[in-house]
């Protein structure tokens, strides 16, 4: 199978558009969007900077004063918490500015990998491959890598993808995995990569 080309289809196909891609927008939506659908995940960032505009008046705020804004998104005492962390911490070591190294990003509280890779490709441009439970999932149906979890899939596809395709793929495969090849009862047969897909339960699959 010619990854590179199922990979262009899937980005074709289900494209992502990030309409926010300000540094520290889209660091702190990604730790919103932690267990959260996306609609949730985006009231609850429509809220928190209506009122909060950047670390500065974050980091002077109080876990309390976030509870109410960020509610929608799930997990809001401990969210609340990590936010006003970074935005301290931005400010302390970084004047105010989110940093576009991975090394940097991981140091911060509740940033993984998935997230950093994020940061770095949606704000800065720099090719990343954000691995989540989507990208994962579907690569493995795909038969792209047979592997555990997310980190080794990120390892894995970074040696069979080209480097270009890294970011867009993430968003792309988010929704691709939202709308066809879900988790439980993919739509098969609507599926416009099915041919090139080696899942078992392929053929079987019906909505
Ligand atoms: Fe996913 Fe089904 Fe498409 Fe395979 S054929 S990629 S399992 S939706």
């Amino acid at each position: 199978m010619n990854i590179e080309k199922v990979a262009n289809l899937i980005i074709e196909k289900f494209p992502r558009v990030h309409f926010n891609k300000e540094p520290f927008y889209v660091l702190v939506s990604t730790v919103l969007s932690q267990r959260s659908k996306d609609e949730n995940t985006e009231v609850a960032a429509k809220n928190l900077f209506e009122k909060f505009k950047n670390p500065a008046e974050l980091a002077n705020a109080k876990p309390e004063e976030l509870h109410e804004l960020i509610k929608p998104a799930g997990l809001y005492r401990q969210k609340a918490k990590r936010i006003i962390q970074i935005a301290k911490i931005l400010q302390e070591n970084y004047n105010g500015k989110v940093p576009d190294s991975f090394d940097e990003l991981l140091k911060l509280p509740g940033v993984g990998r998935k997230t950093a890779n994020i940061v770095l490709y949606v704000s800065f441009g720099i090719p990343s491959l954000a691995v989540d439970t989507h990208v994962h999932r579907i690569s493995n149906r795909l038969g792209w890598v047979k592997t555990k979890n997310p980190e080794e899939t990120e390892f894995k596809l970074m040696k069979l993808i080209p480097k270009n395709l890294w970011g867009p793929l993430n968003g792309s495969m988010v929704e691709f995995g939202k709308k066809i090849c879900k988790p439980v009862k993919p739509d098969c047969k609507n599926c416009p990569i099915k041919k090139y897909c080696n899942w078992e339960g392929k053929n079987d699959s019906i909505i």
